[in-house]
């Protein structure tokens, strides 16, 4: 029996992932999150920050910290976290 998760359909599907390296920009993050739900979409189709591989933190004194949870295989080799941040905050390259 398939379950919701098999039934769904993305354009990203079929294409191969590639090992991107990701950047953090020092200062200049605006805690937004769009990058965690970017990263959710692409890699599991799904809007849910849990599932990102990027995650925004948000400390007692209002300082917004980025964590990469683990190396990046991005669908399709393109960075979707970097792509849709509006400050462009984070630096997408080419992995080994
Ligand atoms: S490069 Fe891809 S896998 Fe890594 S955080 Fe960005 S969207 Fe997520
Ligand atoms: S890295 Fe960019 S998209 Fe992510 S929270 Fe910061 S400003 Fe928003």
């Amino acid at each position: 029996m398939l379950t919701s998760q098999t039934k769904r359909t993305t354009d990203t599907a079929d294409k191969p992932t590639k090992t991107i390296q990701i950047t953090i920009k020092p200062g200049i993050c605006v805690g937004c999150r769009i990058c965690e739900l970017a990263c959710s979409l692409s890699q599991k189709n799904l809007f849910n920050p849990q599932e990102s591989n990027i995650l925004v933190h948000i400390t007692e004194t209002g300082e917004v910290e980025l964590e990469i949870v683990q190396e990046c295989s991005c669908v399709g080799g393109r960075a979707y976290c970097a792509e849709l941040c509006p400050v462009d905050a984070l630096q997408a390259d080419p992995g080994d």
